[in-house]
């Protein structure tokens, strides 16, 4: 049995009564919401202002109720509203990027999965040494400048969408590098990105056993980014950064993809050896998080980055996709989030996902 992770008190708003499922209209929402009514759940929609009118549009995922809040940060001045109304909070990407991390974490109000995740990946060194203590293999990180032997992208802290890295294409070019704030300096890895969305149940106790539960693969995508990936059509990146073109990895949507059948067990040992760690360091993550690496030529997948919470490129699978299918047909992750809850009221286990 896995460690609980919620105490009593943050439960006391949900025992013994039907929860409703809530987030904010926004991101994955719409499969969320989805999800959580094909599993019987009444759904909240948290908003800023009037409800967002595409809604509408979208009746089978549109929440029964809204919920609004002037700005993202007063969401906790509802926290009592949203208790009494027997909330469960699904975070995804976004929720905690707006809300922002420490009111995240003080929210009173459960929320389904741990929050002491926050304090791993939020640090791009703390994410790291997590990684590194899994023993996942990542792209080299070089703490001086003069050790750079090769391509580097250069990271900043908290930059949303990778805007304002900076790529060279060896020591020599790294000259023109003028730091704005906090940064990481990473080998550029060559070779193929895939976004692997898991699932990580400790609640089941079948499938491929992973900690004190087991893993899924519901899902793969990669990202288009501009400007970045259609760069190469323009020509050398010297040549545009003399027109003042600096390239940028702010995502605009995203592709579905499959892996080489033969690199499947590759992505479950990175997986689960990130799930296993998460176990010593934290309590352990609790359901989808996304694997975010580099397929070299030499097929080692090197991770640049986990996400812990729901990605948007779960939202190509709504309904379904070629690896949840395996699992359960037309199985989403917004639906299979809504399961887990299932179970643990059914089993009396909530504290063991929701924090
Ligand atoms: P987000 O918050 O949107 O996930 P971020 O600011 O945390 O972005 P990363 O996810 O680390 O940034 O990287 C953004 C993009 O940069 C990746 O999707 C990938 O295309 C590219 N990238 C990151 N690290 C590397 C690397 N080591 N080698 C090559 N490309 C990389």
């Amino acid at each position: 049995m896995a460690v609980a992770i919620a105490s009593e008190s943050r439960l006391s708003s949900v025992q013994g009564r039907r929860p409703s499922l809530a987030t904010l209209c926004s991101h994955s929402s719409l499969q969320i919401f989805h999800g959580a009514r094909t599993e019987g759940f009444s759904t909240l929609g948290l908003c800023v202002g009037a409800p967002p009118r595409f809604y509408d549009a979208f009746p089978l995922a549109r929440p029964d109720r809204f919920l609004s809040v002037p700005t993202v940060r007063e969401l906790p001045s509802v926290a009592a509203q949203l208790r009494s109304e027997g909330a469960i909070i699904v975070p995804h990407g976004s929720f905690v990027e707006y809300v922002g991390p420490q009111a995240f974490s003080e929210l009173d109000v459960p929320v389904f999965g741990n929050r002491a995740v926050l304090g791993w990946e939020s640090d791009r060194r703390k994410e790291r040494e997590w990684l590194d203590r899994a023993g996942v293999p990542m792209p080299a990180a070089y703490e001086d400048l003069a050790d750079v032997d090769g391509p580097v992208i250069v990271k900043y802290y908290g930059a949303k969408g990778g805007k304002g890295f900076f790529l060279a294409k060896n020591r020599e070019a790294l000259a023109d590098f003028r730091p704005t704030g906090p940064y990481v300096i990473q080998e550029y890895v060559l070779g193929t990105r895939y976004y692997m969305h898991f699932f990580y149940s400790p609640l089941s106790d079948r499938g491929y056993r992973v900690g004190h539960g087991s893993l899924e693969l519901l899902g793969m995508d990669r990202r288009d980014e501009a400007n970045i990936d259609e760069l190469y059509k323009l020509g050398a990146q010297e040549e545009l950064l003399k027109a003042g073109i600096r390239p940028t990895f702010v995502v605009t949507g995203n592709v579905p993809v499959v892996l080489r059948e033969s690199l499947l067990p590759k992505a479950f040992d990175v997986a689960g050896r990130i799930v296993e760690q998460s176990i010593d360091l934290f309590g352990g993550m609790v359901g989808p998080f996304c694997v975010e690496g580099i397929m070299t030529e030499e097929l080692e997948f090197k991770v640049f980055e986990i996400s812990t919470r729901i990605v948007a490129g779960t939202n190509l699978f709504i309904s379904g996709s070629p690896y949840s299918d395996l699992v359960a047909p037309g199985l989403s992750t917004g639906r299979r989030i809504a399961q887990e809850i299932r179970r643990g009221e059914a089993e009396g286990r909530l504290a063991e996902i929701l924090s």
